[in-house]
């Protein structure tokens, strides 16, 4: 279980632009092991689906340049892959499950073929032997009739059943790793649910390793043993589920904590949001990055800023509350998602 099959170590990545250097992702470094489900939290613009999309190396470069760092997945180092060889790690290996399944299927292909074509390329199956597999794949996520909706093309879908079709074609080749960016997001709340408790389901079935990117702490709650939460383009606390809900020991951990809802709350509570934005990622600040928005921030989070603290073997988090001269704080109560 512990092995790792993803090791992200230093990774900084860029977008050139007219206006100057985007420093999107400032030396992040975690660990995937095999079969492991891992969620990485943060709001819109903190890096997560920068990493996610460098580790698929799906970004176009230029813009984007990949300043720094490693990223080794299942003993080949990525960040110097070429394209073409990039092209069968991500067929076969790698498979990805975007927000949007309508923007991201394509729309002139039925759905059967979409499914076919990487089983052909990447597994080298004849047409039928493809044929059969995707047919059990659409039945592996639930979609009803499946051998009348590989002819169908993904228009003719409801948004359900057209993320289904992704999680299929995504899993078909049985990757290795499987990488879902805000899987439900675009979805309504009883198929979110439906769709979270079958990428569950197939994740333990298939054995493949999950990063499963999103705002959404009932997810995490829901899918992911452990936990990345990210900050401006940097790592700022990761831990197990437990330790992140139980005893998260980062402000911005807290604040996010405590701007979700919590459902088994008998209380009416109050969700208290975080003031303020994120830094400009064009100048990121010389300290730390949530300083600005940080209600127990110090002189010293200004001057520079504070590298990650062990607190366990699993959990870690980046604040100088943790040096051992910084002054004793009481965590706020945490309303919100913390109780699970
Ligand atoms: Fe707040 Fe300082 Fe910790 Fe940053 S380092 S989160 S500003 S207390």
């Amino acid at each position: 279980m512990n092995e790792p099959i993803l090791e992200v170590s230093d990774l900084k990545v860029s977008f050139r632009t007219y206006a100057g250097e985007v420093q999107a992702v400032r030396g992040v470094s975690f660990q995937l092991n095999k079969g492991e489900v891992l969620a990485i939290v943060g709001e819109s613009g903190c890096g997560k689906s920068v990493t996610a999309q460098t580790i698929m190396r799906l970004i176009p470069t230029p813009p984007s340049v990949i300043k720094g760092g490693s990223i080794r997945f299942n003993n080949k180092e990525i960040t110097r892959l070429t394209d073409k060889e990039m092209e069968k790690v991500r067929g076969s290996e790698m498979g990805m499950i975007f927000q949007d399944p309508m923007t991201s299927l394509n729309p002139t292909m039925s759905v059967g073929r979409q499914i076919t074509e990487g089983l052909i390329k990447h597994q080298g199956m004849g047409r039928r032997a493809a044929s059969s597999r995707a047919v059990e794949m659409l039945k592996l996520v639930g979609i009803s009739n499946p051998e009348g909706r590989m002819n169908q093309y993904p228009h003719e879908l409801s948004g359900g059943m057209r993320q289904r079709a992704m999680i299929a074609i995504a899993l078909a080749c049985n990757p290795k790793l499987l990488i879902a960016d805000e899987p439900t997001t675009a979805l309504d709340v009883t198929i979110q649910a439906q769709i979270i408790e079958l990428m569950k389901k197939l994740s333990e079935q298939m054995d493949s390793s999950i990063i499963i990117i999103t705002h959404d702490l009932g997810v995490v709650a829901d899918m992911a043993q452990r936990v990345i939460v990210m900050y401006a383009g940097k790592v700022v606390e990761q831990g197990t589920v437990d330790e992140l809900y139980y005893d998260p020991r980062h402000p911005y951990t807290w604040g996010l904590l405590r701007s979700v809802p919590r459902l088994d709350s008998s209380r009416e509570e109050e969700l208290v949001p975080i003031p303020g934005t994120p830094p400009d990622l064009f100048a990121p600040p010389a300290g730390c990055a949530f300083a600005d928005r940080c209600a127990y921030a110090m002189e010293a989070c200004f001057a520079a800023d504070p590298e990650p603290t062990r607190l366990t073997r699993t959990h870690s988090a980046a604040c100088w509350l943790l040096h051992p001269d910084a002054p004793k704080v009481e965590r706020p109560v945490l309303t919100g998602g913390a109780a699970r």
